[in-house]
């Protein structure tokens, strides 16, 4: 199967209408900024987690029809403080499906952070919106159910994270025979050029400093990792079809090659722009048409950095391995792996557990909890609660 029909790409059209889930985070600002410069998309909807000063500074320059807030006391406050007849207001993960559903728009961007976007993709998929996808997890999780529903409701869905839709764009340049490999790039976190001794003691500000992408504290954390390209693997392989003998990852510090394809020749094409998530916005947004104008961001090769590339060292980052060994396991593994990741990062950065903590912590969940086959989505957030409360109560009630 080609890449257009996995994807249902021939039913994508240039977004006119758009619904951001999980505006006010890292993809949403980016998506936002976009939306300045082609004021052309409408904003029909959009969702924000708690900050109702950053939703109230959208509503009055985007005038969205629809709203909703996911967390339930900022939704009550919001009620109170910036109530307007002219918008309709959801609340909570439930609101994320009504608001999918009242609204007409054409294209979903989901940039929900963590598995709390789950439920949204598969709402936008039976809708038949076009998908611009930047929460992995929907992926990660529930690849197999995803790419099922993807064929029977024949929804477009377009990759956002920038090495998944520079590895999209690349491809829809090959025929599927002639790819030998994938592969994604990895800056390596900031502990790239520490030793293991090093990262044994780093500090929660280190962990917090990315070395090229400005993003939230979850993926800084995942990145610092490399859970973040674990997790793009297992992500890379649903959305593609690769098996994982055929994705690969490399370490390229400078954030400017996004993702490479091997042809059977033995040739490389790669993707490169500077590291701006505007780029695999723009052209998730406009796709199948071309973005209409250069960004502002572009540049000329004469003012790229050298592009280096090198192997990952698995000893410093044990996740990586993780991601990968559950990757290969499939089934719920990846769900193991995804849940007892998020309780992990959340208990890191509320000063809880060190950062070597995180992989002994999944790793006990992947050894510990019994994989199952994942047929329905039920049974995915089932198999997700039960890795929480395994998780949280074995680690995170000791104090
Ligand atoms: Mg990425």
């Amino acid at each position: 199967m080609t890449i257009r029909e996995r994807l249902n790409l021939d039913y994508a059209r240039p977004t006119k209408k758009l619904i951001i889930l999980g505006s006010s985070g890292f993809i949403g600002n980016f998506a936002l900024e976009y939306l300045r410069r082609y004021p052309k998309i409408q904003l029909e909807g959009i969702s924000i987690h708690r900050s109702i000063e950053k939703l109230q500074s959208i509503i009055d320059e985007f005038q969205p029809k629809f709203v909703c807030i996911t967390d339930e006391n900022a939704f009550e406050r919001f009620q109170k403080d910036f109530y307007n007849p002219k918008i309709k207001v959801f609340k909570g993960k439930e609101g994320l499906i009504e608001l999918i559903e009242a609204s007409d728009s054409d294209t979903v961007l989901n940039a929900l952070v963590g598995s709390i976007g789950i439920e949204a993709t598969f709402k936008a998929i039976e809708a038949q919106k076009k998908i611009c996808i930047a929460n992995k997890e929907s992926l990660i999780t529930s690849g197999p159910i995803l790419i099922d529903l993807l064929k029977k409701y024949k929804a477009p869905l377009i990759p956002v994270d920038s090495e998944h839709n520079a590895i999209f764009q690349l491809l829809l340049l090959q025929n599927s025979e002639n790819i030998k490999k994938i592969l994604l790039t990895a800056s390596g976190g900031p502990f790239r050029d520490y030793t293991l001794e090093q990262i044994a003691v780093v500090t929660k500000e280190q962990v917090l400093q990315h070395p090229t992408w400005n993003m939230g504290p979850k993926i800084t954390v995942d990145s610092a990792g490399l859970i973040n390209k674990g997790l793009e693997v297992i992500e890379a392989h649903y959305l593609f079809g690769f098996s994982y003998d055929m994705i690969d990852v490399k370490i390229h510090k400078k954030s400017y090659v996004h993702g490479l394809v091997q042809t059977m020749d033995g040739a490389y094409q790669c993707f490169v722009s500077p590291p701006s998530m505007i780029f695999p916005i723009a052209y998730s947004l406009h796709f199948p048409n071309p973005v209409p104008f250069v960004l502002q961001e572009a540049q000329d090769p004469e003012n790229w950095p050298i592009l280096e590339f090198e192997n990952v060292d698995h000893r410093k980052y044990p996740g990586f391995s993780l991601c990968i060994e559950a990757g290969k396991t499939g089934n719920s593994a990846p769900v193991i792996l995804n849940s007892a990741n998020e309780i992990a990062v959340e208990m890191f950065l509320q000063d809880k557990i060190h950062f070597t903590d995180i992989p002994k912590i999944i790793q006990d969940a992947l050894k510990q909890i019994p994989v199952v086959k994942l047929e329905k989505l039920h049974i995915l957030l089932e198999e997700d609660k039960k890795v929480r409360n395994y998780v949280n109560s074995k680690w995170n009630e000791k104090e």
